[in-house]
């Protein structure tokens, strides 16, 4: 399977909300003119001949304003046409206005926002009144039928909250995709939100349970990832395949970098776009050189572990960050990718192999419908519910 080819647009890193582990936003950052845009067209029409997902990120995107979105889409659109662009935002919506709602529906704008449980547990990391604001928002996103799931960040604080935070998601009835909340290459205290490693292993075990129990009753998006790795064997999302050879941000003046995370950093710049730089000119440079070092050091770091084609040593941003830009192992997450890996390889073969006999999808949908064959707490409802889709 092909890597999924990704470009991220950071409009703004400029934010409204000052959540308290956030290492993303800058007060000082400019806005990216239209003509960066117009340049970002010209750089990509011959960059890469694969279809291409462009992301609006932050900072918080939607600073930009209604106009900015008006003109930046078609021109994408119509530009790229040939690289079949699908969009997608994210935002913590607190901007959402039915302006910029209808701009987003007309191109199918799937939203991503961020919303850590309920509100007490929310405003508590994210300061007061984030809560109300992004659910003002998102009625709005509602309204005009576009789609919103939510990042819930877990700290090294709201871990201990885990289960009312799944239960408050399941009650909305909204997909629910968590983060760890990480150390940072920008902060000066970098690990004190930080979940740890363990915890955050804990915490997808955990999720795993809660799932496998009652799948139909909420979506784990990250549950889903994981288990669709190991049954195909081959990552699904950016953490879990070679990133570097797939994913590229624009910062708001230009600079192309390797993701999000490394944007407004210097020594993660890899080139501008007004120069239309081909992949060998960013893999070339001292940040796509730093970024390949970290894919060898994968290969020969998790060379004897099981899980490394659907693993790839994790997210380079998280084994780069702690060491202050140094790249001294795989991501320390490593712990947590391991724990929760195991758990889901061992169950499946374990079921398969008790079972003798593995039904087909229609089978075990069947058997569920009918209330027989698995039993409750199998990972097979998950594997059935992943496979019917
Ligand atoms: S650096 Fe990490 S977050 Fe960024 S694209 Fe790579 S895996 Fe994803
Ligand atoms: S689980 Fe750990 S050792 Fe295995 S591939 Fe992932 S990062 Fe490497």
């Amino acid at each position: 399977m092909k890597s999924p080819f990704h470009i991220m647009i950071i409009p703004t890193l400029g934010c409204p909300s000052r959540c308290s582990y956030c290492w993303s936003s800058d007060a000082k950052s400019p806005v990216m003119t239209i003509d960066t845009i117009r340049e970002i067209v010209e750089w990509l029409r011959d960059f890469r001949n694969d279809q291409v997902t462009i992301t609006f990120h932050g900072g918080e995107p939607l600073l930009a304003g209604a106009e900015y979105f008006r003109e930046a889409l078609p021109l994408l659109a119509e530009g790229l046409s040939h690289l079949h662009p699908t969009f997608a935002l994210q935002s913590n919506l607190w901007l959402m206005t039915p302006e910029i709602a209808d701009i987003l529906a007309e191109y199918h704008i799937p939203i991503g926002s961020s919303l850590d449980g309920p509100r007490e547990i929310n405003d508590q990391q994210r300061g007061k009144g984030y809560f109300d604001r992004t659910m003002r928002g998102y009625e709005v996103a509602r309204e005009h039928d576009l789609a919103v799931s939510f990042i819930c960040t877990f700290t090294a604080g709201s871990y201990a909250f885990r289960e009312e935070i799944v239960a408050f998601f399941r009650e909305k009835g909204w997909n629910m995709k968590i983060h760890p909340a990480l150390p940072s290459l920008r902060s000066h205290d970098p690990a004190v939100w930080a979940l740890s490693p363990a915890d955050y292993g804990d915490l997808l075990v955990f999720l795993l349970n809660m799932y496998q129990d009652d799948p139909e009753s909420i979506e784990i998006m990250n549950v889903n990832d994981l288990v669709k790795g190991v049954m195909i064997r081959q990552g699904t999302v950016c953490t879990f395949v070679d990133c570097m050879d797939s994913t590229y941000a624009v910062g708001p003046d230009g600079r192309i970098y390797p993701c999000y995370r490394f944007v407004g950093i210097d020594e993660y710049t890899m080139g501008h776009v007004s120069t239309r730089p081909c992949t060998e000119d960013l893999k070339n440079s001292d940040a796509g050189q730093r970024l390949q070092a970290f894919k060898q050091r994968v290969d020969s770091e998790c060379s004897g572990c099981r899980h490394i084609r659907y693993c790839r040593g994790g997210c380079p941003y998280n084994a780069i960050a702690p060491s202050g830009g140094e790249i001294n192992g795989i991501d320390p997450h490593c712990i947590a990718y391991r724990h929760v890996l195991d758990e889901i390889t061992n169950r499946i073969d374990g079921e398969m192999y008790s079972s003798c006999m593995i039904p087909s999808p229609f089978q075990m949908s069947s058997m569920q419908k009918r209330g027989k064959g698995y039993k409750k707490s199998s990972i097979m409802n998950i594997v059935s519910k992943i496979v019917m889709r």
